[in-house]
């Protein structure tokens, strides 16, 4: 359904429309501010004008179809006049009033009615529940809140909110960036998000869109309009609220718990390359470095200062937030130090004080760290308030010029960073703006953003190329009923993708038990294996560490006990004669199924204390090439990896290929798989083993 008729109307009648305060008559009042040249058209049968134009008494009277109508009225009046509004032609609505399907069974058939009744007609519908749309460049609103000044409102931002307030917080500081559509999208029951972001995507107007986001709608077609906008170049900035809501669904792995709704819906974005926020002030910063001339192509920072007290904060606040301040290297010390004097710390951030000298220092310092690789983005952090109550008069301007003369010496983004976020001099503001440069504010959120568009512009880590090995039968049958695969039959399943798997052999018997050990070679492990039991050790059912045939077969008849002991004995109950893999470091990884977003593969530490801590890294299937290194150096499986008290390192490349085996197998078997647990893997110093493995089949829908 098309939406230019909404977000850039040519005419606009607003139904309820009256010379009283209120939305009607804001909306009159801003697109004569906008300087709208379109139609609008005040209904309402109780006067004959409304603030000057000609008031029609109802929506069948006006002189043509409109292409937007605003309805001003309470929500039982809203179905008859949108049904007058498809009857004479309305390409577009906007609904306002709540009372709608926010509000439990009643307000859900009335919206339903209303959503009935604009798709049948094939009417774009913004709201109900919301406060309209703002289109400065086209010079038109239905924004409930007034325009009061319209310079300098219209830029490249485009805006999609499903809170209303969120609108109002965003438009209510316009100094770094402008509005290209602002959209409150309210319940969406017609027109949603998605649809938003598709035409802001191709709006030429917009260069980055920032969105709130409560409820994604439409999964899929979000996903691919991130990847359109990705393609596109247009970041898509993401804060996401509700996340700690979850719907319960059966989980049998630790995977399948650990995987909730908040850590996949972040990997998605990472995946799709959306620019995650946690709240406004970061969205506000990033869509501020978003209109610098230069983009950072990296996430090495450099901040430069005159004290050392900041810089020590900096740093602080940096380190916490897993920002890349990357030290002066020696030689790079020793050409700072030449004209500066001494340098504090390990120069990030630049103390630039030295000698002080300000006016030959700062620049020095500047033109220093411009020629480091390692560093992407040169930040100057100087606080001027609005006011002048304090400080050297004309010093904001010649910050200013400072920086551009840096800046037109260089390829790369410089700032401007006052220490806290939203306070700067709005002389300055507009003066960077008008260079091309950028005002940044707060450590964390301002410098926060320049590593999130650095990292947005890195790209996405390069597509593998899976392995493409047969799939697995067992698998397809399981997934008749979503059955649990024993460990057993999961790591032949998996063996056969290349995942290295214990030696063992599955038994009925004492003798064949001891049979198998001697074959194996002792120590030995003794497990139960059913489908029926998906974790054994709180069932008793594993014994490890077992030296001789006298120790097996006490093991074998206490697990056999136990087995009798549960009702019923599972039937396909049978014994596992693994070998005992005694070293290494135990670690965990796993699949789960996001019922919206689909396969997601998850790392960490072994052992059952994995929900406690939550230390795990997460991403989205397919994996890409570097993602398996990646995850797990940042999890704390990472340091006990390394070499721990005289023990030697893990192989970490053979854990890598076994997370990208299981990746292959994972993807290959998309549409029977539910979950699976590798939980432990023992990490050697060679190679490393999948000492237990579950499965469970499922039907990728449901
Ligand atoms: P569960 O079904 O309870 O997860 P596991 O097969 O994972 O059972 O065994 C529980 C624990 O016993 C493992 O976490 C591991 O520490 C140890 N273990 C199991 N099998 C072996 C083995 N073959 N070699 C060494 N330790 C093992
Ligand atoms: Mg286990």
């Amino acid at each position: 359904m098309p939406i230019e008729a909404l977000v850039k109307p040519r005419s606009v009648a607003i139904v309820g429309a009256t010379d009283r305060a209120g939305p009607a008559r804001s909306v009159i009042e801003s697109l004569g501010a906008l300087g709208f040249t379109g139609a609008i058209y005040p209904v309402n049968p109780k006067y004959q004008t409304v603030l000057n134009h000609v008031c029609y008494p109802s929506l069948t009277d006006l002189p043509e179809a409109p292409d937007v109508v605003v309805f001003s009225i309470r929500n039982p009046l809203v179905p008859e006049q949108v049904r007058l509004a498809v009857k004479r032609g309305a390409r577009a609505a906007v609904i306002y009033d709540s009372g709608f399907a926010e509000l439990g069974e009643d307000g859900a058939r009335l919206q339903a009615e209303i959503a009935g009744l604009a798709r049948e007609a094939g009417m774009a519908m913004c709201g109900p529940n919301c406060m309209g749309i703002l289109n400065p460049p086209a010079r038109v609103t239905t924004y409930k809140q007034t325009v009061m000044n319209a310079a300098g409102m219209a830029g490249n931002v485009g805006l999609i909110s499903q809170s209303g307030s969120v609108c109002i917080a965003m438009l209510s500081d316009l100094r770094r960036f402008g509005i290209s559509l602002s959209v409150s999208a309210g319940n969406e029951a017609v027109t949603r998000m998605v649809d938003y972001l598709e035409y802001l995507i191709d709006d030429p107007a917009t260069k980055v869109i920032a969105t709130f986001t409560e409820t994604v709608r439409e999964p899929e077609r979000y996903v691919a309009a991130l990847d359109r906008a990705a393609d596109a170049a247009k970041p898509v900035v993401v804060l996401k609220v509700g996340r700690t809501e979850r719907t319960q669904r059966a989980i049998t792995s630790h995977t399948g718990g650990l995987a909730g709704e908040s850590r996949v819906f972040s990997e998605l974005l990472r995946a799709h390359r959306a620019i995650e926020v946690d709240d406004l002030d970061q969205m506000t910063e990033v869509l501020a470095v978003c209109q610098g001339e230069r983009w950072p192509r990296g996430r090495g920072i450099s901040v430069i200062t005159g004290s050392g007290g900041l810089a020590e904060l900096i740093l602080d606040n940096a380190t916490a937030a897993g920002l890349d301040l990357p030290p002066l290297s020696s030689d790079e010390r020793v050409e700072g130090e030449r004209v500066i004097g001494r340098i504090t710390g390990d120069g990030n951030p630049f103390d630039a004080w030295g000698n002080g000298n300000y006016a030959v220092n700062l620049p020095h310092a500047m033109s220093v760290v411009d020629k480091s690789d390692r560093i992407a983005a040169i930040v100057y952090c100087s606080d001027t308030g609005n006011g002048e109550q304090i400080g050297h008069p004309g010093r904001e301007l010649e910050n200013v010029k400072m920086l551009s003369e840096q800046a037109k010496a260089s390829s790369k983004p410089y700032y401007l960073m006052s220490t806290r976020p939203g306070l700067m001099n709005n002389v300055q503001a507009k003066a960077l703006r008008e260079a091309g440069l950028v005002q940044i504010g707060g450590t964390r959120q301002g410098l926060g953003a320049i590593d999130r568009v650095g990292r947005y512009m890195l790209g996405p880590l390069p597509a593998r190329a899976p392995k493409n090995l047969p799939r697995s039968d067992a698998l397809a049958a399981a997934n008749a009923g979503r059955r649990t695969i024993n460990e057993f039959d999961a790591k032949r399943i998996l063996s056969g993708y290349g995942l290295p798997v214990t030696r063992e052999q599955r038994v009925g018997t004492l003798c064949e038990a001891v049979a198998a050990a001697r074959a194996l070679k002792f120590p030995v492990v003794l497990k139960a294996v059913s489908d029926a039991i998906a974790h054994k050790t709180e069932l008793g059912l594993v014994a490890v560490n077992l030296k001789t045939e006298d120790e097996l077969a006490r093991a074998f008849s206490r697990l056999d006990e136990r087995l009798n002991g549960m009702s019923p004995r599972p039937p396909d109950a049978a014994f596992l004669v693994q070998e005992f893999v005694a070293d290494g470091v135990e670690v965990f990884a796993g699949i789960s199924r996001d019922p919206d977003f689909g396969l997601v593969l998850a790392f960490g530490l072994g052992g059952t204390v994995i929900e406690l801590n939550r230390d795990f890294a997460l991403r989205m299937l397919p994996l890409r090439e570097g993602d398996a290194e990646q995850m797990i150096a940042e999890t704390r499986a990472a340091a006990m990896l390394g070499p721990v008290r005289g023990r030697p390192a893990a192989d970490v490349n053979s854990l890598a290929a076994c997370l990208y085996a299981l990746s292959d197998f994972a993807q290959a078997h998309a549409d029977v798989l539910a979950e699976v647990d590798l939980n432990p893997i023992k990490a050697l110093p060679h190679g490393c083993v999948v000492v237990d493995a579950l499965i469970v089949a499922g039907p990728a829908k449901g």
